[in-house]
Parts: structure tokens; sequence; C-alpha cells
């Protein structure tokens, strides 16, 4: 097979989800039971050195590295994806849609910004988050400092609703699958959830008591991946004063993220 040459931001990223992948391995094997697994000498308890101890590096052939995603492998498999959802029937959101919306954006994204469904305009345009509640987002984005561009914006469903209603359950149920197979190939580095139905349809709830008001600004976690909820744009169009709770919870986002939050904006803007 042939070399495919990426990046050294790609490669540790690639390896450190590779690590993450076997941490979890482990802990699965721990909650089966499994108190052992077998390991390499070289990696054995006795043979590591003692801490303060210099260690003798011995020259190594170089070893053989898994495979990783190539940029055009990546973009191929969300390609895919959007074709499977340009075509999909699963659901009865199909009928009245103009066309599917599948999301957008940087296929390498430190955030994944999740939303309920596609409105009016991105019916229209095909495009996530392009209406007044777009323009809200795209306005959160560049105040953390990201263009449009090095973000991924997507939906818990793929086609709008009528009159903007909200999802049902067993819409977003069948919609999921998509959502899940982007977020595999994103691999973002944290996932922010906008509204009540982008956090009740990723993530499941002990009980319907457990509001989008009260997990907001509290991380969670989808997959391994850091996540945070949110309010919906759109909630912020007709709530400007909640713009102070979602700043708040984006700033926590950036320090997750190892950025330097910029200083809180003036109030009115
Ligand atoms: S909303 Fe999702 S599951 Fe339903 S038809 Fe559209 S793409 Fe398919």
């Amino acid at each position: 097979m042939a070399n495919v040459r990426i990046t050294r931001r790609e490669a540790k990223r690639h390896l450190s989800g590779l690590v993450d992948d076997l941490a979890r391995h482990i802990d699965f094997l721990g909650e089966e039971g499994i108190t052992e697994v077998a390991c390499s000498p070289a990696i054995a308890p006795e043979s590591l050195p003692v801490p303060g101890t210099p260690r003798k590096i011995s020259p190594q052939p170089p070893m053989p590295l898994a495979p990783p995603v190539s940029d055009a492998d990546a973009s191929a498999e969300l390609k895919a994806i959007a074709q499977t959802v340009a075509a999909c029937k699963k659901c009865g959101l199909h009928a009245k849609r103009r066309q599917a919306v599948p999301g957008q954006g940087n296929i390498y994204p430190d955030v994944l910004f999740i939303g309920e469904g596609p409105g009016e305009d991105e019916d229209k345009q095909g495009l996530a988050f392009v209406g007044r509640a777009g323009q809200m987002l795209t306005r959160l984005i560049t105040r953390m400092g990201y263009t449009r561009d090095e973000v991924f914006i997507a939906n818990i469903v793929k086609c709008r609703p009528p009159n903007n209603r909200k999802p049902l359950p067993e819409e977003m149920n069948m919609c999921r699958p998509y959502l899940e197979q982007q977020i595999a190939v994103l691999k973002p580095k944290v996932i922010v959830l906008l509204g009540a139905s982008a956090f009740e349809g990723l993530i499941p709830r002990d009980s319907p008591w457990i509001t989008i008001s009260k997990v907001r600004g509290k991380w969670l976690e989808y997959q391994g991946i850091p996540t945070m909820p949110t309010f919906h744009p759109s909630y912020l169009l007709r709530n400007p004063a909640a713009m102070w709770d979602v700043w708040n919870d984006m700033q926590l986002v950036l320090t997750r993220l190892g950025r330097t939050p910029p200083p809180a904006p003036a109030k009115g803007k």
C-alpha cells in the first residue's frame, strides 16, 4: 500500500485517537471483569525505568504505523454520508424537504456545533445555519476566534421539520446514525450542543426533567469527546440576555481547547 503524507498535526491527532481508543478498550475489559491483559515485555511494569534513572536508548528500527486517514479519505467519507442523506427517505421529514442539509465545515475541526434541524433558509440553500439563527452562530464563532470554515456545523435531523416544529424523538432516532458517522470521521476535539433537541438527540437522559437549562455550562461526554450543551442561537434572538450564559459556556470550551478566551463582549453587542 502506498504511503499517505499527512501533516504533523494530523499525525499527532491520529496517534492520540489511537491511544484514546486503546484506553477505552482497556476500560471496557475492566467492566467485563477482566483484570489482566497480555502485554509486550518491553512495557511490562518491571521493565519500565525507575523515576529519576537515566534511560538507555538503543537504536530501534522504525515501527510501521497504522495507515492514517488522509484528508482525501475523510473528505470522501463525508461526501458519501452527504450523498446518502440526500437520498434518504427513512423518516417522514423527507416528504416536504426541498433538499437535505448534511452540514458543512472543516474536516478536522476543533469544534463541532450541532443544532436541531434545518429551517426555511437552510432547506433552500442546503447549508446548515444560514438564516437569522445562523448569523447569530457566526457572531459567536467569530468571537471565539474561529471562522465558520474552521469549525463544522451540523444538525440532529438533516431535513426540515414542517413549520420549523421540534423534531420528533423517532425522527431524531432515525437520523442520528448519520451524525454519528460524521462524528467518527471528524473526530472533533469538542462538541457543542446547541439547544434542547441537540442535547436530547445525542445524549441519553435518565429523566425528562434534565433540561437544557439545567445542563448548559456543564461538561458531558459523547464517545469520549468533551461535550458542552448550551442554548440554541434562535433562543438568543428571543432572549438576548441569555448570550451571557452562552458566552460563559464558550469560554469553558476555549479553555478546554487550550485557547485564551477573548474578553467578554460589551453589553448590547
Ligand atoms: S431527517 Fe434524516 S432520517 Fe429523516 S429523511 Fe431526512 S436524512 Fe433521512
